[in-house]
């Protein structure tokens, strides 16, 4: 022990800094200190572990009188920097703004735990960071006047805890003004620094079931401004204090709690929040030798809901992800796939999101209604209480390296409505209103669920038309499935055992066995982490030749099938289903697996009722492009004859001869005839007969 137990706490911080040594001799205190004028730093980062090695006692004073402490720290800091650095320590801008910020407290505090025993105390809390105010300037020392004529004393006033103080009286003995005084806004001695008021909230992951997420106000000030954003996960580490509104008296003697922050940390880290120890981290490496993985994975995804295995297999492939990646010339590839899950009320959309969200290693579940005024994407919102513009994230944005569940997707807000674009392709969430200009971080893949427009999903209709959403939405889903609740005899028999069963309490037997879900969720949480695949040249060609292919047989048709949009998607399908079996290459099969989900959703969602191919102007605009122009010979063709005929009746017969003339068969005449009726843009007044309405 170096220090002489009679030192006051600023010199045993004085020596802390000068004399500690690291474990290869380096005395790093000093060395940074050295550094600060270099770097315009501020602040001095101290490892608390340090100070408990080298100083014990002042590590427990920093524990129990945080405030005194922090103070004697910023003098023994001040006087360290006027040895190393007199220049820099005296400078006029600096004064007064010199921090010593300590890591590593060992208080952290759960959230939901805060409670009137922690006030005044040192601690920290980890969540994630919902909210941001703008930037304000923060009086630190006001110089004021005193504004009696033939007076005009000068008064250094320090502003204790961010409050504005003025002088209590005049200090010139010959005046007896205690109430007129005058801050001095421009004079050099007046000192500000900047202020920025945040919002920790509880990380969605761990919150409990149907619970309201707990949050802490805290305030950033000097160089802490602006070190983390909206969305950031974050351990803050500072006092706890309360909020002395103007006025109590008579009021129920509540306060609001906020932090006065020390410290910062924000955590870039993905799947940190899982531990897997040993003993699991070999039953999954186990478990991915199985050659039935990919199937035993599948089948072990909400096991009480029957059927469904295309989706289910969607579903997990999503959550293990294919590999974000920044091409050399800085553009970003996104990893994270999307799914758009549309279908007829009650086949269980809602409960596979639930489930999902159970699952997924980083899951956060909303609704498309949001209740929060941040939405989907963000908002600029101003604070209640203190009139302050903030930001405050919305869903995606909280999701960042996760994933976002998304139920009632086309119920979402106007504003996320224009604003989702951005955040599903590019994954940023931009926004530039009142004075706040900011970019957010969305890297999360999305699932959603979709009720159809007309309640049930209406086979005559083009998907767009079942769909309220914009194309442009629609085009940013790598995979859509339509989900449609059809009576069938066998089905609905094997279906209603399977839900009776369950309600018995019984285990559906199965001839493999599964994977709970505990193990379930490491083992894609393992995945992501551990393994990065990439494609082989056979992998590639592989992919090549799909996506040629497709763009041939939509160039027969003259309808552009498939845009490169797709190629990406089919690239991070594959990938993922490389780490479902923790493989670093993505093989032929790996591939022929993502092209099984893409077709199956294509063929559902974008297949031309005409040709039977896959079209994707079907999906996003209702019809194909062949069947467009010859929808438009046929309306042609009966605007015709209604004009020059005897009467605006016209028969299908003559269509359909006309029809032949320009090589379209009767079939398709009908076919059309069917859906121009359907419309209302046609009527039959009687059998074989048409009329435009
Ligand atoms: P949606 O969100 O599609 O309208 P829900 O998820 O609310 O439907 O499901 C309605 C109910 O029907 C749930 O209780 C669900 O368990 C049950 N259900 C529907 N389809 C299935 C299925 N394939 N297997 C088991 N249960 C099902
Ligand atoms: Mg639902």
């Amino acid at each position: 022990m170096h220090i002489d137990m009679q030192s006051s706490p600023s010199e045993r911080f004085r020596e802390f800094f000068q004399a500690y040594q690291d474990e290869n001799g380096r005395h790093i205190y000093v060395e940074q200190v050295q550094k600060m004028s270099l770097e315009g730093l501020l602040s001095l980062f101290v490892n608390y572990d340090d100070l408990l090695r080298f100083d014990p006692v002042s590590a427990k004073t920093l524990r129990e009188k945080p405030e005194d402490t922090f103070k004697a720290a910023d003098d023994a800091l001040v006087e360290v920097l006027t040895i190393e650095d007199p220049i820099y320590a005296s400078s006029d801008e600096t004064a007064g703004l010199f921090h010593v910020r300590f890591s590593n407290l060992p208080d952290l505090v759960d959230l939901r735990r805060l409670r009137s025993v922690h006030l005044g105390k040192l601690l920290s809390v980890e969540g994630i960071i919902i909210r941001q105010s703008i930037v304000k300037p923060l009086l630190i020392q006001g110089i004021f006047q005193c504004t009696r004529k033939g007076c005009e004393e000068i008064h250094f006033v320090p502003q204790e805890g961010g409050y504005y103080t003025e002088p209590s009286k005049c200090n010139n003995p010959q005046c007896t003004n205690t109430s007129s005084f005058k801050l001095l806004t421009k004079d050099e001695n007046t000192i500000y620094t900047d202020f920025q008021s945040v919002t920790v909230q509880e990380k969605p992951e761990s919150l409990p079931p149907g619970q309201i997420p707990r949050s802490v106000p805290a305030r950033l000030i000097g160089d802490l401004v602006d070190t983390v954003r909206a969305g950031d996960r974050a351990i803050v580490s500072g006092i706890l204090r309360m909020k002395v509104k103007g006025k109590q008296k008579g009021k129920l003697a509540t306060f609001d709690p906020w932090l006065d922050v020390n410290f910062v940390s924000s955590r870039e880290k993905e799947f940190e929040e899982i531990d897997i120890d040993p003993d699991t981290e070999q039953e999954i490496l186990e478990l991915s030798t199985d050659i039935n993985i990919h199937r035993r994975i599948v089948r072990s995804v909400a096991p009480s809901i029957y059927g469904m295995e295309m989706i289910k297999e969607a579903l997990i492939t999503v959550l293990f992800g294919g590999v974000s990646r920044v091409a050399p010339d800085g553009m970003k590839q996104r990893g994270e796939s999307n799914l758009l899950m549309i279908g007829d009320p009650g086949v269980a959309k809602s409960q596979l999101l639930q489930y999902v969200h159970r699952l997924a290693p980083r899951g956060l579940l909303t609704s498309g209604k949001a209740s929060s005024a941040a939405g989907l994407t963000a908002a600029v919102i101003r604070d209640a209480e203190t009139g302050e513009f903030g930001l405050e994230a919305g869903a995606l944005v909280l999701a960042d390296r996760g994933v976002c569940m998304i139920d009632e997707f086309d119920k979402m807000n106007p504003t996320d409505r224009s604003s989702i674009h951005e955040a599903m392709e590019q994954q940023t969430v931009s926004i530039a209103k009142a004075g706040i200009v900011a970019q957010l971080n969305a890297r999360t893949a999305i699932i959603a669920a979709a009720n159809p427009r007309f309640g049930r999903y209406e086979d005559s209709r083009p998907p767009v038309e079942n769909i309220n959403l914009p194309p442009t939405i629609l085009s940013r889903f790598d995979l859509i499935y339509i989900i449609r609740d059809v009576p069938d005899v066998e089905t609905d028999k094997r279906m209603a055992r399977h839900i009776l069963e369950l309600r018995r309490g019984h285990v559906i037997e199965d001839t493999e066995p599964t994977i709970t879900m505990d193990l379930l969720r490491k083992y894609i949480s393992y995945a992501k982490q551990h393994v990065q695949p990439s494609l082989t040249d056979d992998a590639m060609e592989r992919i090549e030749q799909f996506y040629l292919n497709l763009r041939k047989e939509s160039d027969d048709s003259s309808a552009i099938a498939i845009t490169p949009r797709y190629l990406e998607a089919i690239i991070r399908l594959s990938e993922s289903q490389a780490r479902m079996a923790l493989k670093e290459d993505v093989t032929i099969d790996h591939v022929e697996a993502a092209i099984n989900l893409l077709r199956a959703s294509l063929e559902q969602a974008g297949k031309d009722p005409v040709t039977g191919r896959v079209d994707i102007d079907y999906l996003l605009s209702g019809t194909t492009k062949t069947s467009r122009s010859k929808m438009q010979i046929i309306i042609d063709i009966m605007k015709e004859e209604s004009r020059v005929g005897s009467s605006d009746v016209v028969s299908i017969r003559r269509i359909k001869e006309l029809a032949k003339e320009q090589n379209i068969d009767d079939d398709f005449v009908d076919r059309v005839i069917n859906q121009l009726r359907s419309n209302g843009e046609i009527y039959s007044p009687s059998d074989g007969f048409v009329k435009l309405a």
